[in-house]
């Protein structure tokens, strides 16, 4: 059997490696320039690759082609291959076919990689032998190959989604769909919700489908397909059919198994986004049949993920909050739901089509000065003058921080929450977050 992966990051190179453990011929092709780290992995576990080009004939030879999820469906090579009938798989499709652990499998525009780590630390803590997967921690392929588990936790793209075929999710779960990357699925939403409900497909009457369910989309997706899973959603209040909800300050859960209930405010995570990652989090281990006293611990003692709604200082009385991860309008929208004080709001950066009208009825309650970030403000400028108190125009992190820092009065909390992606000033929005949470500091050093 010849394998050839395309791409050469965390999955594409776990892939080899599971490839070459399971007797096959690999070959691995990154157009780019792979890390260091996995030049020297392949180099360490003998697998043929190649970097800066594809070579055409030697791919066109497989008899399957994993490939990586950032390489789009168009891209002139993966057309090549498709045309010729060959295979093509997502990493996590390839390895699934190696292991029979369970699956519990999170989807959604946003509080996918909160939900994920969130549900896997509930897990880990009640002693189950879990690996964490998807687009976070290590590949799927890389741990059914060397280190496997009982469990994974997976946290799946729609990109991923899109090449997986006969793999299915014991637990799948659609936290909200929401407009993003719609770039990449023809500017056509329902392109992009399909891929998202590929989520469920091989699920049986003994499986379960956990989401969110006032999500309009959703919800409609619903009434036009046919769900086979058990299906758990989550509502913020008490309504029928939901088997997660607050009631008199406490959040329920109801699973065929397990009545039980957590007080909302003892949460570790704050904010209605995170009640919902809270619930979708709870139901999968409930459903797990993890004891409730464990999962009522670990909901209490989870620590928030770096650049999500993280606090970083507090400097002259006001509040710092790093939420670069905030890519997308939606995740904004519930970053500045979550604020309880006045609020000076960075943002900016490259723009994916924003519509921020959906941003405007919380701004003007909330944001007492915008500060723009980014290289090309126009639109935001055009857009939120004469909305807010006070806007301003800058251009890189020292420059905002700065100015937050002139404006910020005892009490009010200024927040890093974009609404873009980063890769106008800065590499990624990692860097960004680490940028920011760098100028905060140096603010209580001086
Ligand atoms: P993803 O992995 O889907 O991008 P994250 O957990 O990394 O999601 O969160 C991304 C951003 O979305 C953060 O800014 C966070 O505050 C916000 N967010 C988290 N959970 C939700 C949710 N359930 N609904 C909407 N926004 C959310």
């Amino acid at each position: 059997m010849k394998l050839v992966v395309l791409g050469g990051g965390e999955s594409g190179v776990g892939a080899a490696i599971l490839g070459k453990e399971k007797d096959m011929t690999v070959f691995l092709s990154d157009m780019g320039t792979l890390k260091p780290e996995y030049r020297n992995t392949l180099i360490a576990e003998n697998i043929e690759f190649e970097e800066g080009c594809h070579t055409e004939e030697k791919i066109l030879d497989a008899d399957i082609v994993v490939k990586s999820p950032g390489i789009p469906p168009y891209a002139p090579m993966v057309k090549k291959i498709t045309e010729k009938g060959i295979p093509v798989l997502s990493e996590i499709e390839f390895a699934g076919r190696y292991t029979d652990a369970k699956m519990v499998c999170i989807t959604g525009s946003n509080g996918k990689t909160t939900t994920t780590l969130l549900t896997y630390h509930i897990l880990r803590k009640a002693g189950l032998d879990v690996g964490l997967a998807g687009n976070v921690g290590k590949s799927l392929a890389l741990q059914v190959a060397r280190d496997p588990h009982s469990y994974y936790v997976i946290e799946l793209s729609s990109f991923q989604l899109e090449n997986m075929y006969d793999f299915k999710a014991n637990i799948a779960v659609i936290m909200n769909i929401t407009p993003d990357h719609l770039d990449r699925y023809d500017h056509k939403m329902e392109n992009y919700t399909k891929a998202k409900f590929r989520i469920l497909q091989n699920q049986t009457a003994e499986d379960y489908f956990i989401y969110w369910q006032d999500d309009p989309i959703i919800a409609e997706q619903i009434r036009n397909i046919q769900v086979e899973a058990m299906q758990m959603p989550f509502s913020e209040f008490e309504e029928h059919g939901a088997h997660a909800y607050v009631k008199d300050g406490l959040v329920k859960f109801i699973t065929p198994n397990e009545v039980w209930e957590i007080p909302r405010d003892k949460l570790s995570l704050t904010g209605l986004h995170n009640l919902y990652n809270s619930m979708a989090a709870g139901l999968s281990a409930s459903l797990l049949d993890i004891r409730k006293d464990d999962i009522r611990e670990a909901l209490e003692d989870f620590e928030a993920v770096e650049h999500r709604l993280e606090y970083v200082a507090t400097v002259n009385g006001a509040r710092y909050v790093n939420d670069s991860k905030a890519t997308n309008v939606n995740s904004t929208w519930y970053a500045l739901e979550s604020m309880t004080t006045p609020t000076i709001l960075i943002l900016g950066g490259k723009d994916k089509g924003n519509d921020y009208s959906e941003i405007e009825s919380l701004v003007k309650e909330k944001v007492k000065a915008i500060i723009c970030m980014g290289k090309d403000n126009t639109k935001l400028l055009d857009f939120f003058t004469g909305k807010v108190p006070e806007i301003y125009d800058t251009h890189s992190i020292q420059d905002a921080v700065a100015k937050c820092h002139e404006l910020a009065e005892t009490g009010d909390t200024v927040l890093l929450s974009p609404c873009c992606a980063s890769f106008d000033l800065f590499s990624s929005y990692e860097d960004r977050g680490a940028q920011f949470k760098q100028q905060v500091r140096s603010l209580t050093n001086n």
